[in-house]
């Protein structure tokens, strides 16, 4: 079923190791031609100077892996080498003209899921994990990974089929089987009570997993970069540059206790008779809509002014902290923000309290982080498309309908399931999937 496939598994660079990945059918023999070594016990160390056409290609260490107890399920041979881009270029074209193919993108994993090591879910948690930018993606990712949601998913799968079953012997033997509506009932609305609960924690955590979104909004001049600049350079910024469409708008990630959280510019929110900028401020208005949390730059030095009035009057329905600035050198608070933190974002005072503050704000989201879900778009979509069914089937028992138009909306609910960990899946899907991922994971 398989052929044998290779690829530089370790990033492209020089480093201090390299590694090469085999897999296939013929991984074992082709490498242990190319380091003469007959007799090869599985998962052992060796050591060995690797030759290809009476030339030393590099000095490695070589592991073989024998089926199914490998990654990919397959027999599979990890070389590391001598990590400079050539040596390892090297390696890897020895290994190719041996009679390997150059494997694709996440080819690698795409066999663990085909061989059934591990679900979908499992293989887009290693996805998340390599691209986990904050501690809390990666805790949400190995939860993932140690296989607990496809636990989950396989309980609900195999509540449903009892269902179906029960539902499908009354249908088979309607004079013999009575169905118990009541029980059927309950047992459904529990599902979807569940399946509800999912799918808003989900959303949070997905949320998590994203960077939670903080929207920065004051008056000009109210200290909007210099408290951006501070807290990127206190929380350590991760990456200021993201490429998306949203590209112009997001100036900088940082993480605050392990919680990522992605700043937005939302400047320039005034009152205003120009066309033009008008729709340049709806824009804005937008992406602060749009934000988990909110910071209100309040200016210290001129106190809550009729500009302020106007950006409160859109901040004030959204999840929002007011922030008094400058207070190095301002004391002008007034109004009811009168008791509102305040610092200074030139000297980073009072930072501390600003942060604690952002957490509580969100701590619902962070909250989500506490149980295993779904952590992509798809898995999310899918586990909507779940409930979806399941609360058809609930409807369609209350209203009297046949209990086979019931067993047909739990027959798209289970189907929509195996879709979800991969029981079932289609070859664009699982190239969507591994497309993502790097060459030789
Ligand atoms: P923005 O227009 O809201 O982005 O405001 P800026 O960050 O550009 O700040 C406007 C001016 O206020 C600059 O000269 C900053 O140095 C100054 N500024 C900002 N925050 C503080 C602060 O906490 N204390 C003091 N003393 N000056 C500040």
């Amino acid at each position: 079923m398989f052929d044998t496939i290779a690829a530089i598994s370790s990033p492209l660079g020089t480093g201090a190791i390299s590694v090469v990945r085999i897999d296939g059918p013929k991984s074992h023999d082709i490498a242990k031609k190319l380091v003469k070594i007959s007799n090869v016990d599985y998962r052992r160390v060796y050591h060995a100077f690797m030759e290809f056409e009476g030339q030393i290609v590099d000095e490695v260490n070589i592991v073989f892996y024998k089926s199914p107890n490998s990654y990919t399920g397959n027999d599979l041979v990890e070389i590391y080498g001598h990590g400079g881009i050539l040596v390892t270029r090297k390696v890897l074209e020895a290994v190719l003209k041996s009679g390997a193919r150059l494997a694709e993108r996440g080819e690698f994993t795409k066999r663990a899921f085909l061989n059934g090591k591990i679900s979908l879910v499992q293989a887009e948690s290693i996805y998340q994990i390599i691209e986990a930018k904050s501690e809390i993606s990666l805790k949400l990712s190995f939860e993932n990974l140690k296989g607990k949601l496809s636990e989950e998913i396989e309980n609900y799968r195999s509540r449903l089929l009892n269902i179906l079953a029960e539902i499908e012997v009354s249908i088979d033997y309607p004079d013999d089987m009575e169905v118990d509506f009541d029980n059927i009932f309950n047992l459904l609305s529990k599902i979807d009570q569940e399946l509800s609960l999912k799918i808003e924690n989900s959303k949070k955590a997905l949320t998590l997993n994203k960077g939670i979104v903080m929207a920065i909004v004051g008056k000009p001049n109210s200290g909007k970069s210099t408290l951006l600049n501070k807290l990127l350079e206190e929380d350590r910024a991760i990456v200021t540059d993201i490429p998306g469409t949203t590209r112009d708008v997001i100036k900088g990630e940082i993480d605050i206790n392990g919680i990522h959280f992605v700043i937005v510019d939302t400047a320039g929110i005034r009152e205003t008779d120009d066309v033009v900028e008008s729709i340049g401020i709806q824009k804005s208005i937008k992406e602060l809509e749009k934000a988990d949390i909110v910071l209100f730059v309040l200016d210290s030095t001129t106190g809550f002014t009729k500009e302020d009035e106007y950006i409160f009057e859109k901040v004030k329905k959204l999840n929002y902290i007011p922030v008094w600035n400058k207070c190095d050198i301002g004391n002008n608070f007034n109004k009811e923000f009168k008791d509102a933190v305040k610092i200074s974002a030139l000297t980073g005072e009072s930072f501390r309290s600003l942060e604690s503050m952002i957490l509580s704000k969100v701590s619902d989201i962070i909250e989500s982080g506490e149980s295993s879900h779904v952590i992509t778009q798809r898995q999310l979509e899918v586990l909507e498309r779940v409930k979806r069914n399941v609360e058809s089937a609930i409807f369609n028992l209350k209203s009297g309908y046949e209990v086979d138009v019931v067993s047909i909306d739990i027959r798209k609910a289970l189907e929509e399931l195996d879709v979800l960990i991969g029981k079932r899946f289609s070859d664009d899907l699982l190239d969507t999937i591994f497309s993502n991922f790097c060459v030789g994971k």
